[in-house]
Order: C-alpha cells, then structure tokens, then sequence
C-alpha cells in the first residue's frame, strides 16, 4: 500500500465517528422524529411480546415517547444476540462472544422484564398467557416475536444435522435461548472446504428456501467471503485453492436480490467470480446427507444434484405460539405473521395491538435495519394511539443489507419495493470499502450502545 493510500485510509477512518454519527442521525424512511418528545404522559399498560432486535429498540423508545406508561417486556432469552455479527464470526473477524450481550445489562431499568415464555394470545380479551404467570393483561401490546427457523421442511433434514456431515447454515442460531453456533460451524465449514479443495475439486451448494427470509444478501456473502478465503485471502492468507472450487447458488425464484438494480450489480460480480452458477426456480425438497444429494424442485421436476458441502438458509415461519393466534394471517402469502397495516405498524383488527421486526407479513423488511425504523414509527403511533389522535408516522419498507462482496468491500444495498433508500448522498450501486469499515468495526457497538438504547 503506498503512503498516499495510508494516509487516505486512516483519515477515512477517523472520521468514522462523523460518520457514523450521520448515519445515526440520517432519515432514510419517512421518521422525522428519531428522538421524539414524550407524546402521551398517561399511565397505561403496555407488553411487548419479544426481546430481540425489535423488542428492547421499541422498549427503549417508547420509555420515551410513554414516560408514565408502566411497560413489561416478556421474552426468556438472558442473552441478547447481535445477529447480523454471525457472518463476520463464519469470515474469521469476530467471534461469537462479541455478538453478545446480557439482556439485562441493555435494558433500561425502569422496564420490567419477565423471563417468560409466551404461550398464547387472547386480543379479543386484551391480554396473553405465559409459562409462569399465567394471564397477564395489557392496554396496548407490542409484539415482536422475529421468526422460527424450519430445517425439518426439507425432507431428510432437521436442524441437530447443522454442523455435520459437511452441511453449514450461517443462520443456526436460538434466539429463545440467546445461542449461536451457525458462525462457528460455518467457519469450521470453510475450513474442511479449503482442506478437500487442496487435493480436488470441490462442489458446493447455497440454498435459499422459498420462505421470506430475515438477513436478506447472507448467502451472498457466503458466497462472495467464501471465494476470498479460498483464495488465500482475509485473516486466513493460506494457498490460493479457488481453481477448485466450484459454487452452485441455488434460489427458489429468478433474481438474485429482491431490487432490481441491486440484482444487476450482484450479477456482475457473481459473473467475474466465474466459479458461480445461480440456479433460478430450484427449491431445495430434500436432503441424502448419506450420499450427498440435494433433491429441488425446478419447474415441476425433481432433480437430484451431488454435493460436497451445503449451506442451507433455513425456511422460516412465524412462531407456533403466534401463527395459531386471532392476530395472524389466516391464509395468503404471509400465513401466520402478523396482520398489521404495512405503514402504521397497527393491526388490521385489533387497534391496540402493533407490531414489529421479523414477525410482520409484509414484504421485505426483515432486518434489523428494518426494525429499527419500525420502532421508530411505533414509537409516536402507539403514543397517539394512547392519546385517541390519528396515527402521524408511516413505515415506507426500509430495508438494508450490507452486502460483503469481498473482503474489504460491502455494496450498502439500502431499498424498498419501489426503489434504492440510500442514507447517504453518494451512488448506492457501488461497493465501498468504506461500508466494509462500518459494517465491520462500528455497526455493532453502535447497535448495543446506540440502538439498543433507542438512540438511532
Ligand atoms: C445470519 C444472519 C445475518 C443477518 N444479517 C443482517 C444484516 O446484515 N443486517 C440487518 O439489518 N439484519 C440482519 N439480520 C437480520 C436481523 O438479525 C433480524 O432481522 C432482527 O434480529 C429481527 O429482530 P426481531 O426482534 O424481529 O427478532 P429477533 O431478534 O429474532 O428476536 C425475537 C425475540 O422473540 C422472543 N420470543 C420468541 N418466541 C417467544 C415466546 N413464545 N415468548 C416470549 N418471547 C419469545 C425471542 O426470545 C427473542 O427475544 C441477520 C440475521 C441473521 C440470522
């Protein structure tokens, strides 16, 4: 690296902090307020039904915009999961102790937190059921219960196979019990990859399921830090064995990225990388971990193809406790998530009921950056609502997904269904090693200092 580069890179790099500071303080979705003064003074009772990314940001927020409200977060987990750090974990960069944090230590205290199971939902009575306490009752409820992985949807798989027999899956992770193992495992997994790869060729397969999906781009990543450390590069700087690779990307639709524009780009870099083959319209049905054969489903047809390794993003599903309650979709396409208006966040139905993070049936949206704007509606709409005033804020679909296109480059993919949301005024199809920095080195203290806490 020349001086010039030096001195550019680390000047880059102290002004991070401003940086990150605007990204902090920048409105890619329709919030105005992201620091909002208290909407209602009343003293009502409100329950958030989760403790992950959505539930402890909305906690925190509306302590704000609710300051007399008297709120309870119901969610067993004692450990608090930085989910998006996986990834970082599987590349060798972190490790999965620093994508947690105790739950306890991020919650503000005036909340009260039962460490309980949820069992059951009964809106229609203003109140739920837990594991411990029995019946407990609300004015106004939060709900933000993420997803449920569903490894045993493809035949002959079921989720204790992760680790094993040369299958992966980044995403292995229990968000009940607030463990990870899906970064270590995968981690392991490029390893063995690189050992069969120094002797002879090597299949590959990534699978996507054809369920919405939280973390939208990860088999991307998989896919792209997989090359790089085949050829030797990232923290591993090992011989360079990607001749042998061979990747197949196997997706149940016809796109590589739900954007188009950000489709376009993906697919040019999956082009230069010359070992990857996506495989449109191939849903993964089955699994031979015997004999290594992954069955799909392509265009009505099964067809068998042979593996030496296989990553699998599980299909995923609304919690059990959730799809079987009056306040999910009966039927349609978003079976079982939650049925609010996409824009206030409230329930169709139930209008002191609202909703947030990876449980909403909408489209897109199921990221953290996603939650964290939601909370950011919710936190003035269910203050109005306590108030009986129209709802001011309307979510616009912000959804973001850091794609790591090599080491030491992200493409900032920040959208909507209708077009790229980017939080800073510079062309959003372009991958930067800036993003990469951010991505890497700020974004997680910034979510458990700053998000956790409602304060971006
Ligand atoms: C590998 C991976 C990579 C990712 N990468 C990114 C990324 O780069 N950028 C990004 O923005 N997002 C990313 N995400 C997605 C992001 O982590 C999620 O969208 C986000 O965590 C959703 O928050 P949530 O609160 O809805 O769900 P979660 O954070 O999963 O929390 C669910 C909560 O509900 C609780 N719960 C569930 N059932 C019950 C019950 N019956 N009773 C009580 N409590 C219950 C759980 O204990 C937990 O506290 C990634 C995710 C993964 C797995």
């Amino acid at each position: 690296m020349n001086t010039q580069n030096k001195l550019s890179r680390r000047d880059a790099i102290k002004a991070m902090g401003t940086l990150s500071a605007s990204l902090l303080l920048s409105t890619s979705a329709q919030a105005t307020t992201k620091l909002s003064q208290p909407a209602s003074h009343k003293k009502v009772k409100i329950v958030i039904a989760g403790g992950g990314t959505a539930g402890m940001i909305a906690a925190a927020r509306l302590g704000r915009s609710a300051p007399n409200a008297h709120i309870t977060l119901i969610a067993p987990n004692k450990t608090h999961l930085y989910q998006s750090g996986q990834m970082f974990v599987a590349a060798g960069l972190y490790i999965q102790d620093d994508n947690e944090r105790k739950t306890a230590e991020l919650l503000e205290d005036k909340v009260e937190w039962l460490k309980e199971h949820i069992i059951a939902f009964h809106p229609k009575n203003n109140s739920l059921t837990t594991d411990k306490s029995g019946d407990i009752s609300y004015d106004y409820l939060v709900v933000a219960l993420g997803v449920e992985y569903n490894y045993e949807a493809i035949e002959g798989l079921n989720k204790d196979m992760i680790g094993k027999d040369c299958i992966a899956s980044v995403y292995a992770n229990d968000t009940l019990e607030g463990s990870a193992t899906g970064g270590d495992i995968t981690d392991q997994w490029f390893k063995e990859i690189r050992r069969h790869a120094q002797k002879k060729k090597t299949k590959i397969i990534c699978t996507e399921p054809n369920t919405p999906i939280k973390g939208v781009g990860t088999s991307l990543d998989i896919l792209f830090l997989g090359n790089d450390i085949f050829r030797g590069k990232g923290p591993f700087s090992k011989r360079n064995v990607v001749k042998n690779i061979e990747f197949s990307f196997a997706k149940p639709d016809n796109t590589l990225f739900p954007f188009t524009k950000f489709h376009t780009v993906i697919e040019k870099k999956i082009k230069q990388e010359k070992n990857i083959t996506p495989l449109y319209e191939h849903q993964l049905k089955a699994v031979d971990a015997k004999n290594k054969i992954a069955t799909f489903l392509s265009n009505n047809k099964k067809i068998d193809i042979a593996y030496d390794f296989l990553h699998v993003v599980p299909p995923m599903r609304a919690p059990k406790v959730f799809r079987d309650s009056p306040l999910a979709f009966k039927d349609g396409k978003y079976q079982g998530y939650m049925n609010v208006d996409a824009q206030t966040l409230c329930h169709k139905e139930y209008k002191n009921v609202f909703g947030l993070g990876d449980i909403l049936g909408i489209s897109l949206g199921k990221t953290g950056g996603s939650a964290q704007e939601q909370a950011i509606i919710i936190q003035d709409n269910l203050a109005a609502a306590i108030e009986n005033k129209p709802l001011p804020m309307q979510y616009n679909g912000y959804t973001v997904s850091p794609v790591k296109i090599k080491f030491g480059e992200v493409l900032l993919a920040e959208f909507n269904e209708k077009k790229a949301l980017p939080t800073f005024w510079i062309d959003p199809y372009k991958p930067r090693w800036i993003w990469w920095e951010l991505n890497l080195h700020v974004m997680r203290k910034a979510y458990f200092s700053l998000m956790m806490r409602g304060m971006m």
